[in-house]
């Protein structure tokens, strides 16, 4: 099992890997003594968190902490309380190589063959940074409304950890890349905007593989291929005062580096990765409480979850006379709560000093332009900007934007079609449920965009009743194939001879005198339901202007 070593040793010395496992394992079953950082409690890991590293997560660790029960409260006295929320967000930078050395940047590759000297932290490597990662980040910082830093500093943040050969990771401290930024979220009560403190740049640690090998139980692997991947650090000022805030503002942040192509944000594989700090305060007051920090949660509903949870068990602290501990806590999925992880009193003292392998970082005017104008349509201006053209509704709008390749598909589509509108009706109502209802994602739609707008001009024609369309749309994903192949081989029979229709019109005219009374003293709108009754009599295959324009013709003789 070559790929399943702790560690290829980097220097190739007489080292086995047997040695080179028992080395690590050192760390991770060190017997808890005074010196221990935890106290009292074993260490026993938590499996069904992820460790995800990127700001040096230390080992998962399980303590018996007085817990909350979360639930236990009451709406009046929840009312009382206001949350005060900040995010920070690791996003990995889609560049071809690694921050500070030629190493290829890609995710999955057999652990630990991605690596060279300098992102191995070997004696005498001297960091290079990587071009395209400053462009990303400062594209990116721009795109969020920061002010860019001319000047800009690497610092060393100091700790040991296994997955982290240099026992520092390459970062910035006081004088970061970007600051002064916001985005604006949707909220019940209109647009709110969020402050962004800070964005910075830095490098991604290896990952520490708790679980998933025959041995886990008692071993920890080490993967150094994420050592050096270029992150950019996104703090946003503590702005957000409801779960679901944080849960708009993580979606709009992503959506915009989506936009950018800065990152595929893909949180599986933990190039978008969100850390919380959460407290609470009567309604009112003005000093903030003592906050936690909760670790690492793997899917925005997590962070919902967990900010809600940790929210209530707060409350429940202070209501019950208690004070708030700052700390570091962890979300189990599984069991919706959050663990405590360490203390401020264990918390890391990073001891940052600038990195003195770099010189300063600078981005002048002309460069910074230069990104400036590489720069996209960003989503919210993108939908202002459909709403108007389209004359479709807001909401159609983000279903529409949801990625830029959806949206540019969209509208290629629209401008295409005879009416824009009914093109993204035709997304919303007949291809966004089946796409969901197959469990499939845009770019594997059977319907391409064309087929779509195909569809919306036969439908505008009135050359498909919307019945056919439904059933053309589900021959195209049972059988996997486009709505042209379908149409050209299906070509639904349709009833477009006048007296054939006014016949059946006759009939339903004649079955149901109560309609036509309430039609004739003025309520115009019972026509669609001769349309409809004559729709169905003819199983779907009358012509609808023809029927709509028959209809309306006998109903007003
Ligand atoms: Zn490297």
């Amino acid at each position: 099992m070559p790929h399943r070593t702790a560690l290829n040793h980097p220097r190739g010395t007489s080292v086995t890997r047997q040695k080179v496992q028992a080395k690590w394992l050192i760390f991770i079953n060190m017997p808890q003594s005074k010196t221990a950082l935890l106290e009292a409690p074993p260490i026993e890991p938590l499996a069904t968190v992820p460790t995800q590293g990127g700001g040096g997560t230390p080992p998962l660790a399980k303590l018996d902490f007085p817990m909350a029960t979360a639930a236990t409260i009451s709406p009046e006295v929840r009312a009382k309380y206001e949350p005060v929320i900040g995010l920070e967000v690791h996003v990995q930078l889609l560049t071809e190589t690694k921050a500070f050395c030629g190493c290829v940047n890609r995710f999955g590759s057999p652990p630990n063959t991605n690596v060279c000297p300098v992102c191995l932290g070997l004696p005498g490597a001297l960091p290079v940074l990587n071009k395209r990662a400053v462009e990303f980040a400062t594209l990116a910082s721009l795109a969020l409304n920061c002010q860019v830093r001319e000047h800009s500093i690497f610092a060393r943040k100091n700790y040991f950890y296994p997955d982290l050969p240099k026992g520092y990771q390459i970062s910035q401290f006081d004088k970061p890349l970007a600051e002064h930024g916001h985005i604006e979220i949707p909220t019940p009560t209109g647009p709110k905007r969020i402050g962004i403190t800070r964005l910075h740049m830095e490098e991604d640690a290896g990952k520490s593989l708790h679980d998933g090998f025959p041995d886990s139980a008692t071993r920890t692997y080490v993967d150094l291929n994420r050592c050096g991947t270029p992150l950019i650090e996104i703090v946003s000022e503590p702005d957000m005062r409801t779960p679901d805030e944080a849960y708009e503002y993580l979606t709009r942040l992503k959506e915009i580096m989506l936009y950018t192509g800065v990152s595929d944000c893909n949180m599986e594989e933990g190039s978008l990765r969100c850390d919380a700090n959460v407290s609470v305060r009567l309604r009112g007051a003005e000093k903030f409480g003592t906050k936690a920090e909760v670790k690492n949660v793997n899917s925005f509903r997590f962070i919902r979850a967990a900010l809600e949870y940790e929210i209530e068990r707060q409350i429940e602290i202070v209501e019950s006379g208690n004070r708030v501990v700052q700390e570091t806590r962890l979300y189990n999925a599984n069991e919706g709560r959050t663990y405590s992880m360490r203390s401020k009193e264990q918390a890391h003292d990073y001891r940052y000093f600038p990195e003195p392998d770099l010189p300063p970082l600078i981005v002048p005017d002309a460069w910074k332009s230069e990104i400036a104008a590489r720069m996209p349509e960003l989503p919210e201006a993108r939908r202002a900007r459909m709403i108007a053209e389209y004359g479709i509704t807001e909401q159609d709008a983000h279903t529409l934007t949801a990625t830029r390749a959806f949206a540019d598909q969209f509208e290629a589509a629209a401008r295409a079609a005879k009416n824009p509108r009914r093109v993204a009706n035709l997304v919303q109502s007949e291809l966004t449920m089946r796409l969901k209802a197959a469990g499939l994602e845009l770019d594997q739609s059977p319907v391409s965009m064309s087929g779509i707008a195909l569809a919306a001009d036969l439908a505008e024609d009135g050359k498909l009743s919307s019945k056919q369309l439904k059933q053309l749309f589900d021959l195209c994903f049972e059988r996997n194939e486009d709505f042209a192949t379908v149409y050209e081989r299906e070509k639904p029979q349709q009833i477009s001879d006048a007296s054939t229709l006014e016949k059946m019109i006759d009939d339903v005219i004649a079955a149901n005198p109560a309609q036509v009374e309430q039609y004739r003293k003025g309520k115009k709108t019972v026509a669609a339901f001769f349309v409809g009754q004559v729709m169905k009599a003819s199983k779907g295959q009358a012509n609808p202007a023809l029927l709509n324009e028959l209809v309306t013709k006998k109903l007003d003789n």
